[in-house]
């Protein structure tokens, strides 16, 4: 689940950002909509803890992400969130399987080999596991930074853009693996999009819309 209250950032040299408060159920899915610039990938930073918010606060799988301490927020959101960003940020010095080893140090866990087989294998992907991400098309570089983000069992797994740059067909198709993929995790859904086509394949995920006027810069 997500819940945040009163929730607002301030850039140090940017807007001031407000957002509506959010409910979202243990394994829902969110549709976080808005212009660019409205603060979607802003909202995302901020519900797994990479930003401290100004006021108000977050809550995730029944955790207040704003008691954590500075040392103790790499290893929660290394085993709670699973994120999708709009640049997948995969090392092109590693292979596929290292890129996804590296999850296991970044939330302080023991690498398991296994589970890097398993999570490539359930997207698909596991024939890639020796190449390098440079040489994958974007729907098999996709699916790698899919499984990167599911590999530890998030409790949460967030999207930025996912279907930006992809046409119809692979923008419906990307949107069933993410839902499908959080469901296998039983993780909540979160895609933040301008991109229309995505609330269309999934109608009755829940909205929150943010408007650039909730921008008090
Ligand atoms: P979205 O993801 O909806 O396009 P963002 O969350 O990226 O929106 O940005 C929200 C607002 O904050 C925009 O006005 C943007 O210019 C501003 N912003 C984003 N990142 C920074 C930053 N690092 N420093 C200053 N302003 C920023
Ligand atoms: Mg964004």
């Amino acid at each position: 689940m997500i819940l945040t209250r009163s929730l607002a950032y301030r850039y140090p040299q940017g807007p001031a950002l407000a957002f509506p408060d959010v409910d979202v159920a243990q394994g829902g899915t969110l549709l976080l909509q808005g212009r660019s610039g409205a603060g979607k990938s802003t909202w995302l930073s901020l519900v797994a803890g990479l930003l401290t918010p100004a006021a108000g606060s977050v809550t995730v799988a029944g955790q207040d992400v704003g008691a954590l301490r500075r040392g103790e927020r790499d290893r929660w959101r290394g085993r709670t969130i699973g994120f999708l960003p709009q640049r997948l940020h995969l090392s092109d010095a590693l292979s596929v399987e290292r890129n996804l080893a590296l999850a296991f140090f970044a939330a302080g866990l023991p690498e398991d080999r296994a589970g890097v087989r398993a999570a490539l294998a359930a997207l698909e992907v596991d024939g890639l596991a020796q190449r390098r991400p440079g040489e994958l098309s974007g729907g098999q570089a996709q699916r790698v930074a899919l499984a990167r983000a599911v590999l530890l069992h998030p409790r949460v797994l967030l999207a930025d853009e996912p279907t930006a740059s992809l046409d119809d067909e692979a923008a419906a198709a990307a949107v069933g693996l993410l839902r499908a993929t959080a469901g296998r995790c039983g993780a909540t859904l979160v895609l933040a999009t301008h991109d229309a086509r995505v609330r269309a394949a999934l109608p009755s995920a829940q909205v929150l819309r943010l408007e650039p006027a909730q921008a008090l810069a």
